[in-house]
């Protein structure tokens, strides 16, 4: 099984939807918005057992929401018992001038959803500690940092709180992630496409993270099916499945 730990999957077709499923590719749909995120319930409903929806407001979509869409939105999940929570952080690279009204966000949804142990599907460039010191002052147990480029020292704790980073095909272009790949530990890491985001020459898509699993297999220098086989490990462990 090839998993995709984040993928903006509402954004495709459900014929294409079809052929990542049926190319034996496990999706967590991650959400934008509102909108988004019932959408995502809705297509968690349809692919049962083949893609986990998440709900969730992504960074740079916040500035048209309050913290009651945050209220509800974790009650609509707890309602329809979805796990996770996503795409959802901190962002001072793309975003910086928000990040009052972004940290107001996050820190709505990790009180709204305490003690409810949901995933975390988390966006974090340039906030990378920051974004770990709050789930650790909110006492999150799984969390996962999407399209990990942040410093290689906080690896270890990342790893100390069974948290998990994710592995994004950009990493077939972009030296900082690739890095990331040769610096951290495999037991941490989870594969993921953020299709379709589309990052300089790359349209991002599930169907990429083959490529990348071939790149992390070389670099680690280990078998492609020792890669599958960690990842798969991996997003059982923190899915709980
Ligand atoms: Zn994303």
């Amino acid at each position: 099984m090839i998993i995709d730990m984040h993928c903006h999957t509402h954004e495709y077709d459900e014929k294409t939807i079809i052929e990542f499923i049926n190319n034996k590719i496990f999706i967590v749909s991650v959400a934008d918005d509102p909108s988004t995120s019932i959408k995502n319930i809705e297509i968690g409903e349809r692919f049962k057992g083949k893609i986990i929806p998440c709900v969730g407001i992504h960074p740079w979509e916040i500035t048209k929401y309050n913290i009651n869409d945050v209220y509800k939105l974790v009650g609509l999940a707890i309602e329809n018992n979805i796990k996770c929570i996503g795409e959802v952080g901190l962002d001072r690279l793309f975003v910086a001038k928000t990040i009052s009204k972004q940290n107001e966000i996050l820190k709505a949804f990790l009180e709204a959803s305490r003690s409810h142990d949901f995933i975390y599907n988390l966006h974090t460039p340039r906030t990378w500690r920051e974004v770990f010191e709050l789930l650790i002052k909110y006492d999150v147990k799984r969390a996962y940092f999407h399209w990990y480029t942040g410093p290689a020292d906080l690896l270890k704790d990342i790893e100390s709180m069974g948290y998990f980073i994710g592995i994004n095909p950009a990493a077939l272009i972009q030296e900082k992630h690739k890095r990331i790949i040769e610096k951290a530990p495999l037991e941490i890491m989870i594969t993921e496409s953020d299709g379709p985001y589309k990052y300089k020459s790359l349209r991002l898509n599930p169907f990429l993270i083959e490529k990348t699993i071939e790149l992390i297999s070389s670099i680690k220098d280990v078998e492609r099916e020792y890669v599958v086989r960690m990842i798969e490990f991996n997003a059982k462990k923190i899915l709980n499945i």
